[in-house]
């Protein structure tokens, strides 16, 4: 594996522990405790509750009721994530909330398709900035690397402008991002 590919994979690892840091302890304990709540429920209440036992052979079913339970513990996560994802996108968290706890998963599906970009303020001068802005509107803060040429995103990772080929070491700031020096 070449260096720059090993780079990027960091990088989308740390971008997807940075997302994980966004479920709250509360949903993990809920996750754990739906878990165990969908095990009781279809290992203990349930057969009580048949008069003739289910034809469904046992790995089946220990494969069956894992499933459901690990189903439970994920909807808890991701209500417990966009309750804190949705304030970060401007979004209203308790309009979001009510929409994901309606049965069907459909508004959950409604969420990541319709949410907003990460809205975030510039470290400058405190003004509203945009995910896909590259400076402040305000004071003109470089928030995001881009090409020194043709002034379209670059990551800081690569060398060269992958829409102009411009050499983006040869790019004087506010071509490269200021916190990526060498
Ligand atoms: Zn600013
Ligand atoms: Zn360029």
């Amino acid at each position: 594996m070449s260096n720059m590919t090993q780079q990027r994979d960091l990088q989308t690892e740390a971008r997807l522990s940075d997302e994980l840091r966004l479920i709250p302890r509360w949903a993990i304990a809920g996750a754990l405790l739906a878990f165990a709540l969908t095990q009781y429920y279809f290992w203990i209440v349930l057969p009580e509750h048949r008069h003739h036992p289910s034809g469904v052979p046992v790995p089946l079913r220990l494969y069956l009721i894992l499933s459901w339970g690990a189903l439970a513990a994920l909807y808890v996560l991701m209500i417990g994530y966009i309750s804190n994802d949705a304030p970060r996108r401007g979004m209203s968290t308790r309009l979001w909330m009510v929409c994901v706890i309606m049965p069907g998963g459909v508004g959950a599906v409604l969420y990541f398709l319709l949410r907003q970009p990460i809205t975030a303020t510039c470290p400058a001068c405190g003004a509203h900035i945009e995910g896909d802005y590259h400076y402040c509107p305000q004071c003109a803060y470089q928030v995001s690397s881009c090409c020194g040429n043709c002034y379209r995103s670059a990551r800081v990772t690569d060398i060269f402008c992958v829409h102009c080929g411009h050499d983006l070491t040869a790019s004087q700031p506010p071509g490269r991002l200021h916190a990526f020096t060498h």
